[in-house]
């Protein structure tokens, strides 16, 4: 069939006004964080399940390839429609279905903003920790799609660790659930987990269920600043051994903390070589202890000054640059790539060490920034694409990076996904067998392959 044709079925199936052919919205839906572009074909914006599945069992009927897109606040190119074919806009379907206080849960629609669904249920004392730097401005659906983490995963976990059941429309249209509001569930394999961090390749999130703790009593933040990013480095390692778990623990170097400082006044001085922005949480006697120790645990590592925030705008301040990370870089140079390796913990002096040299061999600037505290570094190429030569020279310095995280046991991606940016190094980290798992999970779920087809293998 036609895709005129299919776009008129389209809108007599679900309605005039959620489907669009109009250029300004393909155009608008032809991009995501990462540098690729290509136009769909037609956008569709549904309201309930019966939508998804209504636009599924066409899709499917005439194999034309679905995108699902949140917010597009992702950076590996998953938004991007590779076939062209439909994107499926879900931000509409964004309401909190329910919070449930005496179990600790909340059930929402996909486009619900990470944020929104943060600041409702900490207005009932309830905390959900998933914190994605893009909290904002990013769905939940996103979230549950990337098995998003951010500074608090380091104590908290990541959305896999909260997500206790789905509602997911399959590439057939045929709706799935999995899980519900049990906390524990060990009938039969888990697809509920197999479902999060699928990138929108095995079916499309149209309710999620999220379990949610008890908002923590107090906090405290501190800043560390060193001379030596090793010394940070191993800083980090040395709480964590010391049985402290901050609720934030991250690192940036100096070329990121001048970057930001530049962009942001948050008070980072800007002739340090690394900072280590912590905060601690629980009661207030635990984080009256805690803070201490932190502070004596950093100084002991050579920090040359430890600031602990008085107040919350103080520490507001502190939190704000490194919120401002991405934005400050991109005031940088036009092109900016978050890369996104993992290493164990304690593998984290060695990976930072291999950027720094990284930067040296190519003479370029990498500043680093992340989640130290699980591992997880940020370097982050930036170039300018009008220079091929500088094009060339960043491709290069990826290899050389991931090379470093796997051989130190590490992932090529922590929490950002592999989209299409990360496909050609899926074998650098994955045996041939489980990779072809994955292709067969793929083929039972998509006999057809029209759901974010080029996709993550
Ligand atoms: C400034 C900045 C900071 C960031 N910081 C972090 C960070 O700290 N931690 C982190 O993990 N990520 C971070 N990200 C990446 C991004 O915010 C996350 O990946 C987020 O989860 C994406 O949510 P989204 O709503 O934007 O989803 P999108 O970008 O729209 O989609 C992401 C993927 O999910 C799929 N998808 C979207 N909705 C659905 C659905 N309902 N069902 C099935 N599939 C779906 C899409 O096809 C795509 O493959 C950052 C991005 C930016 C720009």
């Amino acid at each position: 069939m036609k895709l005129e044709n299919v776009a008129r079925e389209l809108a007599d199936s679900i309605g005039r006004n959620k489907v669009s052919t109009a250029t300004e919205d393909l155009i608008c839906y032809s991009y995501d964080v990462s540098t690729y572009i290509k136009r769909p074909d037609i956008v569709v914006k549904p309201e309930t399940t019966e939508d998804v599945a209504a636009v599924m069992k066409i899709a499917n009927r005439e194999k034309i390839a679905v995108t699902p897109r949140g917010s597009a606040t992702n950076n590996c190119g998953g938004n991007i429609p590779l076939q062209g074919g439909i994107v499926i806009d879900m931000v509409g379907m964004n309401k909190i279905l329910e919070i449930d206080k005496e179990n600790l849960i909340a059930v929402c629609q996909p486009g619900v903003i990470n944020g929104h669904l943060k600041a409702e249920v900490a207005k009932l004392g309830f905390f959900y920790p998933p914190d994605p730097q893009a909290m904002d401005m990013c769905t939940i659906g996103g979230n549950i799609a990337t098995d998003a983490g951010g500074p608090q995963a380091v104590k908290y976990g990541v959305t896999r660790s909260y997500v206790l059941g789905l509602e997911v429309v399959l590439p057939t249209g045929e709706v799935l659930r999995t899980g519900g509001k049990m906390i524990k569930d060990v009938s039969g394999y888990n697809l509920t987990q197999l479902l999060v961090g699928s990138e929108g390749t095995l079916g499309i999130v149209t309710e999620i269920t999220v379990r949610l703790i008890p908002m923590p009593e107090a906090r405290r933040t501190m800043l560390a600043v060193y001379d030596d990013l090793t010394d940070a480095s191993v800083a980090v390692t040395r709480i964590l051994d010391n049985k402290v778990v901050p609720s934030m623990l991250e690192l940036l170097d100096k070329t990121s903390a001048v970057l930001i400082q530049n962009y942001i006044d948050s008070g980072y001085p800007t002739d340090a070589e690394a900072l280590l922005l912590i905060e601690v949480d629980g009661s207030k006697a635990e984080v009256d202890t805690q803070i201490i120790k932190v502070r004596d645990i950093c100084s002991s590592c050579g920090a040359r000054e430890v600031r602990l925030a008085n107040t919350p705008e103080e520490a507001e301040a502190i939190w704000a640059g490194r919120k401002s990370g991405f934005a400050a870089l991109s005031a940088y140079k036009p092109v900016v790539l978050p890369e996104d390796c993992t290493v164990p913990r304690n593998k984290l002096p060695q990976m930072m060490r291999k950027v720094q040299e990284v930067a040296q061999k190519y003479d370029i600037l990498i500043p680093t920034f992340g989640h130290a505290g699980d591992g997880n570094a940020h370097p982050h190429i930036c170039y300018d694409p009008r220079h091929p030569e500088e094009i060339e020279i960043a491709e290069k310095a990826i290899q050389d990076i991931y090379k470093e995280a796997i051989a130190l046991g590490g992932t090529i991606t922590g929490e950002h996904g592999v989209g299409i940016v990360k496909k050609e190094l899926m074998p650098l980290q994955h045996p041939e067998l489980n990779l072809r798992l994955m292709a067969a999970i793929k083929q039972i779920f998509d006999p057809n392959n029209i759901l974010n087809p080029g996709k993550g293998f």
